[in-house]
């Protein structure tokens, strides 16, 4: 068995820091006990909130915490056991009964965070500084920040009433649709029905003209289904313009800044930034086209695999390496890294029922992160290990902060992560002696960048353009069609060819849907680190504590407030440019590479 399961058998979790089994009676001790402890709480405390004193609310908080981390604990166990095998029953009706419960403790506390958010200005103002509430300020306003927006109870009420039968439903016909369609694609001269996910997979196949048979057909598998897709589209844009007109948001932007705690200057100076740097990615673009030598690139042949035969790297090698890479960067960091191996806080074997994907899932303070993820000796899943690690270590020196706090904010959210991931090709690329390896590992970061940054400002600029136009009439699909293709047509400007049915590109994507406006923190996110990652090369050594105290800072304040600390304003237009200096310098180095190997062209 083992040889089959590859390097990573037996490599699984030990969930014993949470509970020993699925019939722990301490399950049930703390289900019970908060539930107990909410209702007494509720008792105590239910519309009172105003009138307690700051050390009475500093001391509610603290009981709150505990009553939300202890009733949370049970689902948080038994969600670990089913993502490790999903044909587990006893875990499976676990995870409902907790899920069950954790519910009926939120309903009883809910009222808590809802009388703070409700506070008048003038109490609020008189509690602000007191100096019980310091670690707790940053929370409440954040809370706070939602109260010029919100309705009375009764209109709520009928709004998240009406939004089961409105917009929810057409999210749910969009999830239906696309889920259902099948795409008929030639592979290997016989032609096989796939679902989006396997259509989309086959752009990083090597044979080009299945690549573009593969993506022709999910586009037009989606077209086929245009006036339902542009009608979601339309309603969705619709409903936000009158949800905001409803709530006072004067840009349909507004309620996705205040979430996440950035502001909209900072946010339009990232985005102009991005697109001064688009000739960054349109210089790679020309690159690729040499490296997979045709005269242009079309938009399948960005994700091309070029050709060398992927390495295999073991679990264990994978772990050293990492390892390894952490220490050159912070000891600390490796320390805190470390323990995942040796407590065996992570499940790495390939295994039946195990969830796709990876995560790094944390409860909170009083209990230690867990990692999941498959592996399949491939470099890729370094990569992977690393960007959990990064989570998990961001997690553990997150936790130094009390519950309310140890989140980090989203925007922050994958700053450690994506940081660790190149902490790894950094230090696998200064111990690469071949010209061709050096080579697949600057593609893979600069496409990653691409990805992330220029590709979701694209995605971003056309949302915003949707929403823009919507004010004056509905939007049909030519005019998405049209608004789709010149946002993508400055990205990729002569550099690329768009195939004529990626004027549909815009139909299959559910963030649109579901997250609207989502994916600009994304560019926020690797912008950042690639920006810190350069002071971290300027600075060296020094840069380090500073960084550590970031991670540690948790969502103690704004993100704005927390970079200010390390010497970053992200609110200087500047800034954004030293993000763009790092991918210019992989660029070079990309450059050289292809100097020092034989390669066509060079
Ligand atoms: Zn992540």
């Amino acid at each position: 068995m083992g040889a089959e399961r590859g390097s990573a058998a037996g490599v699984v979790w030990d969930l014993s820091g949470l509970y020993g089994a699925p019939d722990d009676p301490r399950l049930d001790h703390d289900l019970a006990g908060a539930a107990a402890d909410a209702r007494a709480f509720a008792a105590r405390l239910r519309g009172r909130v105003a009138s307690l004193a700051p050390a009475e609310i500093a001391a509610a908080i603290a009981e709150y915490e505990t009553i939300e981390e202890r009733g949370r604990r049970p689902s948080h166990y038994a969600s670990l056991l089913v993502a490790a095998d999903a044909g587990d029953e006893v875990a499976k009706r676990l995870a409902d009964r907790t899920r069950d419960a954790w519910v009926d403790v939120v309903n009883e506390l809910t009222f808590f965070e809802l009388e703070l958010k409700d506070l008048p200005d003038d109490r609020w103002a008189s509690l602000a500084d007191a100096p019980e509430l310091a670690d707790c300020r940053h929370w409440i306003e954040t809370l706070r920040q939602l109260r010029p927006h919100t309705l009375s109870e009764a209109e709520e009420r009928i709004l998240n009433r009406k939004n089961v039968t409105g917009r929810e439903t057409l999210a749910r016909i969009f999830d239906e649709l696309s889920a259902a369609l099948r795409f008929r694609v030639e592979i290997d001269g016989a032609v096989e029905e796939v679902d989006a996910n396997d259509a989309l997979a086959l752009l990083y196949r090597p044979d080009a003209a299945l690549r573009e048979r593969a993506f022709t057909a999910l586009l037009e598998g989606f077209a086929a289904h245009d006036v339902v897709l542009a009608g979601i589209f339309d309603g969705l844009v619709h409903d936000h313009r009158v949800d905001c007109e409803l709530r006072g948001y004067a840009d349909p932007v507004a309620p996705t800044h205040l979430e996440n705690e950035v502001r909209a200057g900072t946010i339009d100076a990232m985005m102009a930034a991005t697109e001064r740097h688009y000739g960054l990615a349109q210089e790679y673009f020309r690159l690729k086209a040499r490296l997979l030598g045709v005269p242009r690139l079309k938009n399948t042949d960005v994700y091309a695999p070029l050709g060398a035969a992927p390495a295999t790297v073991s679990f264990a090698e994978a772990g050293r390496l990492v390892l390894d890479a952490f220490a050159g960067f912070s000891p600390e960091f490796a320390v805190l890294a470390r323990d995942f191996f040796t407590h065996r806080w992570i499940d790495a074997e390939p295994r039946r029922g195990k969830r796709l994907g990876a995560f790094c899932a944390s409860l909170g303070p009083s209990a230690t992160p867990h990692v999941l993820l498959t592996w399949a000796d491939t470099p890729r899943d370094v990569a992977t290990l690393a960007h959990e690690l990064g989570h998990g270590v961001h997690d553990r020196l997150a936790a130094r902060q009390r519950p309310i706090n140890c989140q980090p904010p989203l925007t922050l959210a994958e700053t450690a992560s994506t940081f660790a991931e190149l902490v790894v090709t950094r230090a696998l690329l200064a111990r690469e002696p071949r010209a061709d390896v050096r080579r697949d590992l600057l593609c893979a970061k600069l496409e990653d960048t691409i990805g992330t940054v220029f590709r979701q400002n694209v995605l971003t600029r056309f949302e915003m353009a949707a929403h823009a136009r919507r004010q004056d009439a509905s939007l049909g699909s030519r005019e998405l069609c049209d608004l789709w293709w010149a946002e993508n047509g400055r990205l990729y400007g002569d550099a690329v060819e768009m195939i004529a049915a990626y004027r549909w590109g815009w139909t299959y994507i559910p963030h649109f849907i579901h997250s609207r406006f989502y994916c600009y923190s994304y560019v926020f996110g690797e912008l950042l680190v690639l920006a810190l990652y350069r002071r971290f090369e300027a600075e060296g050594a020094a840069f380090v504590p500073r960084y550590l105290e970031l991670l540690a800072a948790g969502a103690r304040d704004a993100p704005d407030v927390l970079l200010r600390r390390l010497g970053v304003d992200v609110d200087d237009p500047a800034f954004w440019d030293e993000g763009f200096a790092v991918v210019a310098s992989l660029l070079d180095e990309l450059r050289a590479t292809l100097r020092d190997s034989t390669s066509p062209g060079s």
